[in-house]
C-alpha cells in the first residue's frame, strides 16, 4: 500500500482543508499520511482527527524553511508534539517574517506600477501563513502574469524584481527545535536544493553533525538512479528514508497526491519504521 507523508493545506500554501486532503487520501487508499505546512502546524488537530475518522494512520508533521551556508532547506519535522508551547512560540517568529516580507513585496509590486494589494491578497488565501505561491496566483488571477511560472520568474523568485528575502532560522536551531518537540527532522526533497548533485553528500554530512534523522527519497520525478544516489547517503550516515508528493491541492504546477493510479507509492514499510522510531501513536 502506498503513503504520502509530504501534503500542503489551506493553512499553508495547499488549497484544500485538511477535512478534504484526507478525503482524497481516502479516495486513493492510502494507508498513511502526513501534513506538513509550511511553518504551522494549524492544521494538524483537523487533519488527524478527520484521518481518524477513515481510519488512516496519521501522522503529525511539518515542513520548516530553514537556512545552511547558502543554502534553503525545507526540514521536515515527524512525529512532533503539535501542541507544544515552545515550538508555537518559536513557529511565530517564522510566521511574523513572512508577514513582514509580503508587505515588502506588494510594496515593491506597488512601486513598479502592479494594482495589487494586501485585501486582495488575503481574500485569496483563506487561513494561516500566506507565502509567495499565494502572490503568484493573486497575478494570474489579475491578468498580470500568465502562470504562476512567470509570476516566480518575473518578481517572486531570488534576485528578480519584487524578490524580498525573510526571517529564517539556521537548519541546526531547526532540527533542535523539532527534537525538542519530540519529533524526528527529515531533510524534504535532496534533488531540489542544488543544481549541483555533487555537493550534496557533504551537505548531508554537515547536518547529520547537526542531528539530522532522515531524507526524503521518494518525490515525485526522482528518477531510480536518484533514488539510488540518495539511498546510498541514507544508509552510509543510518538516516532513515521518508517519502511524499508535496501535493498542494488544486494547482497545476504542483504534483498530485500519492496513490497506485497516479503511478507515486512510496511504501507503508516506511511508515512503520518511522513509527517504530517516534513511539506510540
Ligand atoms: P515561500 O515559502 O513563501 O518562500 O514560497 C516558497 C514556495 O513557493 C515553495 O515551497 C514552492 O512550493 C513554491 N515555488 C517556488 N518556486 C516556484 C516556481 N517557480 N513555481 C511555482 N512554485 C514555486
Ligand atoms: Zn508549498
Ligand atoms: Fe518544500
Ligand atoms: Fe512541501
Amino acid at each position: 500500500m502506498c503513503i504520502d507523508l509530504h501534503i500542503h493545506s489551506h493553512y499553508s500554501d495547499g488549497t484544500f482543508s485538511p477535512a478534504r486532503l484526507v478525503k482524497i487520501a481516502s479516495a486513493s487508499h492510502l494507508h498513511g499520511i502526513s501534513l506538513t505546512d509550511h511553518d504551522t502546524v494549524e492544521g494538524t488537530e483537523e487533519f488527524l482527527e478527520e484521518a481518524k475518522k477513515v481510519n488512516i494512520q496519521a501522522i503529525t508533521g511539518l515542513e520548516i524553511s530553514s537556512t545552511h551556508r547558502e543554502y534553503s532547506l525545507h526540514l521536515l519535522g515527524y512525529g512532533i508534539n503539535h501542541q507544544d508551547g515552545k515550538l508555537r512560540k518559536w513557529l511565530a517568529r517564522l510566521q511574523q517574517g513572512r508577514k513582514t516580507r509580503n508587505e515588502q513585496i506588494l510594496a515593491k509590486m506597488q512601486k513598479l506600477g502592479l494594482d495589487i494589494h494586501m485585501a486582495e491578497l488575503d481574500t485569496l488565501s483563506c487561513c494561516g501563513q500566506t507565502g509567495r505561491p499565494h502572490i503568484a496566483r493573486l497575478l494570474v488571477q489579475k491578468r498580470i502574469v500568465s502562470s504562476v511560472n512567470d509570476a516566480f520568474r518575473h518578481y517572486l523568485r531570488k534576485g528578480s524584481a519584487a524578490w524580498v528575502s525573510r526571517f529564517t532560522y539556521s537548519a541546526d536551531l531547526s532540527i533542535a527545535m523539532i527534537h525538542q518537540a519530540g519529533g524526528l527532522a527529515v531533510l524534504a526533497h535532496p534533488g531540489q536544493i542544488t543544481p549541483q548533485p555533487m555537493s550534496l553528500p557533504l551537505l548531508i554530512g554537515e547536518l547529520v553533525e547537526r542531528g539530522l534523522d532522515g531524507i526524503e527519497i521518494y518525490y515525485p520525478g526522482y528518477s531510480p538512479k536518484v533514488r539510488r544516489g540518495l539511498s546510498g547517503l541514507a544508509a552510509r550516515h543510518k538516516l532513515f528514508i521518508t517519502g511524499g508528493s508535496d501535493y498542494h491541492g488544486d494547482n497545476n504546477s504542483y504534483s498530485r497526491m500519492a496513490g497506485k493510479k497516479n503511478g507515486f507509492c512510496p511504501p507503508d514499510s516506511l511508515l512503520d519504521q518511522l513509527i517504530e522510531k517516534i513511539g506510540v501513536f
